[in-house]
Order: structure tokens, then C-alpha cells, then sequence
């Protein structure tokens, strides 16, 4: 295929995806509840206020959906979403880098996360949000060295775009890029988006669409 036929085959699929209902299926606090693994799945991994719910919600044109993700219990939790009737999981990740956790809920996290990212074949792709105002903060870096060690494949997904100008942008872009560089299993390209401005959202939906096949 031509990068452009591609690009249509994978603006079709994005249109099957997301045409179709977009339910929450469960939350998993213990890896034992996990669903089959029998599909393509994707999770959304950022640090608390990246705009992770705000792009969910962008991407799946349903305003509430993710915010099941904020309600108190539901935090911790990896929450599943079906997509286009069956054929995703969209994984949303609990969020991370709380100012006042304790010692003993971060251990407790990087031991769900850790044990889930070793254990899920089906598990084509983490899409880490990064905050495009702020860039990689270190427990960025500490889920990124957990994916390269259980060679899942992971992706840089810049959020608030809106806020920053394009020269900026392109300054970020290019630091980030250069740390991907000594980091086995992440992609090399970033994704730029806004939540607010729907900015860069029809390229994601098109790109999650991509790891359906
Ligand atoms: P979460 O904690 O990662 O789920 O983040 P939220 O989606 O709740 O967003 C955190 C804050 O960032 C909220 O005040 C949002 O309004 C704001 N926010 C989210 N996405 C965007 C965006 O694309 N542009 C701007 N300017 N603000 C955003």
C-alpha cells in the first residue's frame, strides 16, 4: 500500500471504530479480573491532570465517558472501554505522579502496572500522554523504563497543544525525540493533540484504528 492509500485504509477503519458504541465494560483493581485477552488493546497512560479523560473523551465524541475514571474507587483501577463493538479494548490507565501519595500506593501501582504490562499479549501499544506545556517528568521516564523492560510497545502522545506556540511545539518535540533515542520499545514519532481544539484527534482515532487489523 502507498503511504496514502494507508492512510485512507486507516481513516476507513477509525470510521468503523468509532461509529459504533464505546462502553465501559469494568474496572480492574486485581490483575485475576482481567477480560480475555481475545482482542487488540490499547492503554492510555499519563500522570493525574496530563487531559487524559478530556482526550478520551474527545476521541470517542462522548462527553462523560471517562470521567468514570475520576470517581473515587475508580482510580486505581484499569478501566476497559469496548470499542466499535468488539474489536478494541481502550485500556485507561490509573493515573500516576500524585503529589500526595504515599510510599507504599506507588509501590502498590508499579506493581499493577508492572504485572499487567509483563502479562497482556494482546497489548499492542501504550499511549503515554505527556503534557505538551511540560515535557517527560521522571515518572514519565520510570513507566517508560517498565515498558522497554517488558518490551511493550509505547507511543508519546502530546496533550494541550493549544497552549503552547508552534515554536515550542517543535523545541519539545525535538528534546523528546532525542531521549526516545536510548529507549528500546518506544515508537520514534510523537503525536501532537488538543482536546479542546480536537486538534491532532482524527490522526489518533486513525492510528488506534491501525492496530485493529
Ligand atoms: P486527567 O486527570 O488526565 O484525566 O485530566 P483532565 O482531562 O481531567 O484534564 C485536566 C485539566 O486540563 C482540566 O482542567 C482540563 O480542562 C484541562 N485540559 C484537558 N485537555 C486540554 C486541552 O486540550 N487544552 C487545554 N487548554 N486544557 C486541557
Amino acid at each position: 500500500m502507498s503511504p496514502d492509500e494507508e492512510l485512507a485504509h486507516n481513516i476507513e477503519a477509525a470510521r468503523k471504530l468509532f461509529a459504533g458504541t464505546c462502553d465501559f465494560v469494568l474496572g480492574v483493581a486485581h490483575l485475576s479480573q482481567l477480560p480475555d485477552a481475545d482482542k487488540p488493546e490499547i492503554a492510555f497512560a499519563g500522570r493525574s491532570n496530563v487531559g487524559k479523560s478530556s482526550l478520551i473523551n474527545a476521541l470517542t465524541g462522548r462527553k462523560a465517558l471517562a470521567r468514570t475514571s475520576h470517581t473515587p474507587g475508580r482510580t486505581q483501577q484499569l478501566n476497559y472501554f469496548d470499542l466499535g463493538g468488539g474489536q478494541l479494548y481502550m485500556v485507561d490507565m490509573p493515573g500516576y505522579g500524585y503529589a500526595q501519595v504515599s510510599k507504599t500506593q506507588r509501590e502498590e501501582w508499579k506493581d499493577l502496572i508492572y504485572t499487567y504490562l509483563r502479562g497482556r499479549p494482546n497489548l499492542r501499544c501504550v499511549f503515554i500522554l505527556i503534557d505538551a506545556r511540560h515535557g517527560l517528568k521522571d515518572s514519565d521516564i520510570e513507566l517508560m523504563d517498565m515498558l522497554d523492560e517488558t518490551a511493550v510497545s509505547y507511543r508519546i502522545v502530546l496533550t494541550k497543544a493549544d497552549k503552547v506556540k508552534n515554536q515550542e511545539q517543535e523545541k519539545m518535540i525535538k528534546k523528546i525525540t532525542a531521549t526516545l533515542k536510548t529507549h528500546s520499545a518506544a515508537h520514534p514519532d510523537i503525536s501532537l493533540t488538543s482536546a479542546h481544539k480536537e486538534f491532532g484527534v482524527p490522526e489518533l482515532r486513525a492510528l488506534m484504528a491501525s492496530y485493529t487489523d
